[in-house]
């Protein structure tokens, strides 16, 4: 049985089809890559997998349970982790710190009681960090990192709901060309080790190309390849469809051609 299994997904807002009838399994331990160029409905299909939107159709099930009209909470609470944006981190608070927020929130949905003191996962929290690689910045305000250790942070405080689906959406954006990789080889090998199955999306081919084990590929809210990055790099459709967006910039050259009106100052 797959870890997650999506079925007919599909999600209309008024009478545009952000997302049509999407299938797709994901299996423990892998890297699956949602790609596809803007508002292809990438983190439509995201937001519907971690419950923030319902969907118009289809099924989603996750380790043996329906997550269509469950919270986000109860998935989360089902082993559905996602790394946050920037803001999600408290920045005043050190590295250390928000690990150890996160535990204590893991627990408590335990014993359903909060016991705020410093001593408390402080060693979990810690060997959280060093899976990371920052452990050496345990005791620094995460204000002052860089956004690179940011992201590893924010990777920390998503393992330490021991998730077994990972969501992340866009996880490289604004990050330097070095950083990208650097954080997907870290997300590839916390896969592998703690067989957490990731779901991300991106639109750089590049960093997927990478990174990933498996792409989909959507383009205007349906699903139009599927395969390993060999198979996605040479298919017919998705060249045409997604490089399609580099193709605008070539008529450049024949806009000459096109005569005095196309380019003329007004
Ligand atoms: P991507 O993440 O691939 O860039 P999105 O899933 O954000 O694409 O968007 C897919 C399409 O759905 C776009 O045309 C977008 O404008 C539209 N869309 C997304 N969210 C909403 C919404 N809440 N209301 C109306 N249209 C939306
Ligand atoms: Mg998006």
């Amino acid at each position: 049985m797959s870890l997650l299994r999506v079925s007919g997904l599909s999600r209309s807002f008024g009478g545009l089809k952000a997302v049509d009838d999407v299938s797709f399994d994901l299996e423990a331990g892998q890297l699956l890559a949602l790609l596809g160029p803007n508002g292809a409905g990438k983190s439509t299909c995201f937001n519907m997998v971690n419950g923030q939107l319902r969907p118009s159709a289809g099924s989603i099930v996750f380790d043996g349970h329906e997550l269509v009209g469950r919270r986000p909470r109860d998935i989360w609470r089902l082993g559905v982790g996602r790394t946050f944006q920037i803001a999600a981190t408290f920045n005043s608070m050190t590295v250390l710190e928000n690990v150890q927020m996160a535990l204590v929130s893991r627990e408590r949905k335990l014993f359903g009681l909060w016991k705020a003191a410093s001593s408390w996962f402080a060693d979990e929290a810690l060997h959280l960090l060093e899976q990371v690689g920052m452990a050496d910045d345990a005791h620094r305000a995460c204000g002052v990192l860089a956004y690179g250790d940011v992201k590893r942070v924010e990777l920390a405080i998503a393992l330490a709901n021991r998730p077994k689906l990972l969501l992340m959406d866009e996880p490289t954006a604004g990050m330097a060309p070095g950083e990208r990789s650097d954080l997907m080889a870290l997300t590839r090998r916390l896969a592998t080790d703690h067989q957490i199955g990731v779901l991300f999306t991106e639109h750089s081919m590049d960093v997927v190309f990478a990174s990933a084990d498996r792409m989909i590929v959507l383009a205007r809210g349906k699903l139009i390849a599927e395969g390993d990055a060999d198979t996605i790099r040479n298919d017919a459709h998705v060249q045409e469809v997604y490089f399609g967006t580099g193709k605008t910039f070539q008529p450049r050259a024949s806009l000459a051609g096109n005569g005095p009106a196309a380019g003329a100052p007004r």
